[in-house]
């Protein structure tokens, strides 16, 4: 007989979950495996008896067919774990459950959901007395299942209810649970929405290093996936890497690479895009991850592609012939190119956090991207050591690890943009890369003459070298003009 069909023990379970697709299904099977009990509830109520009847055969999980009868099942304080499409269907299943619950409820939105709605929604829920988490969850169906990425943030009352049954069924690296308390509020869906901004830039420096093999060393498919597999063995060790090399073995029907097959157009789901705007809002030069998220809108415009392709010909210079060399400089332009855009999202974290007023811990944050995740790698341990040897770190570039390794790998991070240049071969990624780390370690920048500019046409002012911060001059430029400045015209 249907689990859901048993009778039922009234408010022993618990904790529930709603939504049954890909990834409730995987955390309610984690959930069950790690000793909780779990009841689980679907809006297309037809898939929780598939559920119960397939993947959660034999295991203690129980079904529920409506909001009131998953929240009668719960102990008190009810937790209940959403595992829905992100947005309106999270504000419609929180309407549908609260006329059961009760002041002191818990309830956990594990979905991609934008932090700006997990700010809006711990505030709308607080004053209604139910504690609310928004907790980003990386790994996919695999993560979901065996552990993934857990990042709470949201009410802090709510957290030491919900932390054991979280940091249990987190991935655990060095025996510590990938799973530790973000910050108040949207903190822990930033934090996951920059997690995926910074997937969005590895993802790009992988196939940037890729393309660059491909056609500026003429490689072959299974020479790649050697070079990569080598590179998994050493600082570049990841998750990313790693299936890179999965990818690339992998043969078609016909026993060639199937990954010459696959049309190179894009897709999106905008959590990078969210990543961009929420820098650009803040005033962040996230270089890298804007890069990639561009790249990817670049690729889906194939036709056009194909057409300019027509009328501007490659016309590449011959292939280098020291081709080691030229791979170990690939490597270190991938390898300097990522600390960049760690430096980068560590800046944006920082800025959210100074904004929003979230108390993040930069080495909790790596610690819980070392396993479970996308991003996973042997470099973000490094990261972890970076802040715990320095909470305070300004800049993950000034830590003497990174900033000795970026040194070491400049020389060949050069000669790698200078071969795509000549190859012309298009490395976005690697090039926001170092054209931040030369802005960044530049005293003086041209902003000297864009102020000028600024105050030519606009009368926007200046601040001068010999002067105090925070004295502004303007200057008649012309000769024609008065002396007054502006205030608020933002051309
Ligand atoms: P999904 O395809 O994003 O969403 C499907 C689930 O949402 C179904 O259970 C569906 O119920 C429910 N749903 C949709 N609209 C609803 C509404 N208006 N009211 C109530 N329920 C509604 O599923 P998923 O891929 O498992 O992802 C779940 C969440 O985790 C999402 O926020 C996703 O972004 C996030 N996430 C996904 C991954 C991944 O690898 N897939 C990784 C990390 C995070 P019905 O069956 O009734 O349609």
């Amino acid at each position: 007989m249907n689990k859901s069909l048993q009778s039922k023990q009234t408010g022993s379970m618990e904790i529930g979950l709603i939504g049954l697709a890909v990834m409730g299904q995987n955390l309610a099977l984690n959930i069950n495996d790690h000793g909780f009990r779990v009841a689980v509830y679907n809006r297309s109520s037809a898939k929780v008896n598939a559920f119960l009847d397939g993947p959660a055969k034999g295991t203690d999980i129980t079904g529920a067919h409506s909001p009131a009868e998953l929240v009668a099942l719960l102990t008190r304080p009810r937790k209940v774990i959403l595992m829905i499409r992100a947005g309106a269907a999270v504000d419609q299943t929180i309407e549908q459950l609260l006329p059961h619950l009760e002041p002191g409820d818990i309830i956990i939105d594990g979905g991609n959901s934008h932090f700006s709605d997990s700010n809006r929604r711990t505030c709308e829920l607080a004053q209604q007395g139910i504690r609310f988490l928004g907790c980003g969850i990386s790994g996919g169906e695999e993560g979901a299942r065996h552990g993934p990425s857990i990042m709470p943030g949201g009410n802090p009352e709510a957290w030491p209810e919900v932390k054991p049954i979280l940091q249990a069924i987190a991935a655990q690296v060095d025996g510590k649970p990938c799973c530790q308390w973000v910050g108040e509020a949207g903190a822990g869906h930033y934090v996951k929405m920059v997690h995926n901004g910074i997937e969005y830039g590895d993802m790009q420096l992988i196939c940037e290093a890729y393309h660059l093999m491909r056609s500026g060393l003429g490689m072959t498919v299974d020479e790649i996936e050697a070079t990569f597999s080598q590179w998994n063995s050493g600082l570049l060790d990841s998750y990313l890497i790693e299936i890179t090399t999965h990818i690339l073995s992998f043969k078609d029907e016909r026993g060639a690479p199937l990954i010459d097959q696959i049309l190179d157009c894009a897709g999106q789901k905008g959590t990078g895009k969210w990543t961009g705007i929420s820098a650009l809002e803040l005033g962040i030069p996230l270089t890298l991850i804007g890069e990639a998220v561009f790249a990817r809108a670049l690729s889906a415009l194939k036709p056009e592609r194909e057409r300019a392709a027509e009328q501007f010909p490659r016309r590449p210079s011959a292939h280098p012939d020291d081709r080691q060399s030229a791979i170990s400089a690939i490597h270190d332009a991938l390898y300097a190119s990522k600390i960049i855009s760690y430096a980068q999202g560590y800046m944006l974290m920082r800025e959210a956090a100074r904004h929003y007023g979230w108390k993040l811990q930069f080495g909790d944050i790596a610690l819980m991207w070392r396993g479970g995740c996308i991003i996973r790698s042997r470099f973000l341990g490094d990261i972890k050591q970076a802040f715990d040897a320095d909470p305070q770190l300004e800049n993950l570039l000034l830590a003497p690890f990174f900033s000795q390794a970026i040194e070491q790998a400049q020389a060949g991070w050069r000669r790698t943009l200078v071969l795509g240049i000549e190859q012309g071969i298009p490395l976005p990624a690697f090039s926001a890369a170092l054209a931040f780390f030369d802005g960044y370690r530049s005293a003086r920048l041209p902003a000297n003459l864009l102020q000028a500019q600024r105050d030519y046409f606009g009368a926007h002012t200046y601040e001068r070298i010999d002067r105090p911060r925070g004295e502004f001059f303007h200057t008649d430029w012309i000769g024609s003009g008065g002396n007054a400045s502006s205030t608020d015209y933002k051309g």
